[in-house]
């Protein structure tokens, strides 16, 4: 038995704002990852499956792990398709925003969603929602977006409706927000609801294949060199830190979502409680935490790097130089030993 977590009147209101409309948008977060593409995907199925004209506009493009997803083809990127994009967001009758919690997470395309006449609904599990959507499904205790979407389906009738592909997108942000179900993932219910998935027809173990078994020689290459040269260990911090530069990403070919889940990795070692990792980009540094049990890795992104998320998985930026931006990290480390 799965619990009806999102409010009742939450349901009506979402059910009503689709039921009147035809054209609908669907946006996520700069970067997206697999909860982004996964929930917006599946919501996308859904929407297609009783009649409606959803499209999906992203800020950036999509990790290329992610690129089998069923619909991934016709999802829109504001990097590439602005004008298309902005023509879609101005005349469209409804945006949902999903898997984040502030507007200046859509980057670029913020202010074109902030100033369409549509009504937004916000559907996300970060803490502190903003306040520019008409209906806000925040739910910071679910695990991943996609879960939010599933029970939403579900809730308002049309569990049914969930087919073969919105079956494996709702999957497939549930599996990569939470570690493949290594955190944030003690709530049973997830596992019922892999249960419907399953039953649906969904392939997870080829799922999990797609998706983590397929990188590129290159990717593995600068995998190996961040942990031999460029990991730093601060053992009386529990803590370890990565870096890379433009120079050594583009000695590897690096391409966007070859670093993703380095900053994992360092967990692994026993001792090490908090993991991050700063990645040079052309503007700024993009800076990506990790950490376990309760260390708040947000409060460092929050307190630093101008950032936010989970307690356990958090991001944030500077606009420094990555010396900059490391040294600033080391002077504070002591003051978080407290939490550790
Ligand atoms: P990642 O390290 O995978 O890029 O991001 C992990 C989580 O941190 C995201 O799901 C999001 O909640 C949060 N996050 C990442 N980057 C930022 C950022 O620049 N600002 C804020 N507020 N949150 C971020
Ligand atoms: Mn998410």
């Amino acid at each position: 038995m799965i619990s009806k977590i999102i409010n009742e009147d939450l349901i009506t209101r979402v059910k009503k704002a689709i039921d009147n409309v035809d054209k609908i948008v669907i946006v996520a977060h700069v970067g997206p990852d697999g909860d982004a593409i996964g929930s917006s995907l599946a919501l996308w199925h859904y929407l297609m499956t009783i009649d409606k004209e959803p499209v999906i506009i992203v800020p950036n493009p999509f990790p290329a792990f992610l690129a089998w997803m069923p619909g991934a083809e016709c999802i829109l990127d504001y990097d590439h398709s602005k004008e298309k994009a902005d023509d879609l967001i101005a005349s469209t009758e409804l945006i949902f925003t999903l898997d984040f919690n502030t507007a200046s997470r859509m980057g670029d395309m913020a202010d074109a969603v902030l100033n369409a006449k549509a009504d937004k609904i916000l559907v996300d599990h970060h803490l502190h929602p903003d306040t520019y959507a008409k209906v806000k499904i925040s739910y910071p205790e679910i695990s991943s977006t996609s879960e939010i979407i599933f029970r939403l389906i579900c809730r308002m009738g049309d569990f049914t409706m969930i087919n073969l592909a919105c079956a494996e997108c709702i999957y497939t942000g549930m599996m990569t927000d939470t570690g493949s179900f290594t955190y944030n993932s003690n709530n049973h219910e997830i596992y019922s609801i892999i249960a419907e998935l399953v039953k649906i027809g969904i392939d997870k173990d080829d799922i999990y294949k797609k998706v983590f078994n397929t990188y590129s020689v290159d990717r593995i290459r600068l995998m190996g060199y961040c942990l031999f040269h460029k990991m730093k260990v601060y053992p009386e911090y529990r803590t370890a830190l990565i870096t890379l530069t433009l120079k050594e990403l583009s000695q590897f070919n690096y391409i966007n979502g070859d670093s993703e889940g380095f900053v994992n990795i360092p967990l692994s070692i026993a001792g090490i409680d908090f993991s991050v990792f700063m990645r040079e980009d052309t503007d700024k540094i993009k800076i990506s935490f990790r950490s376990q049990g309760t260390f708040p890795s947000n409060k460092v992104a929050a307190d630093l790097f101008n950032g936010g998320g989970h307690l356990n998985a958090s991001g944030g930026e500077s606009s420094t130089s990555l010396v900059e931006a490391v040294k600033k990290f080391e002077n504070a480390l002591p003051d978080y030993k407290d939490f550790l």
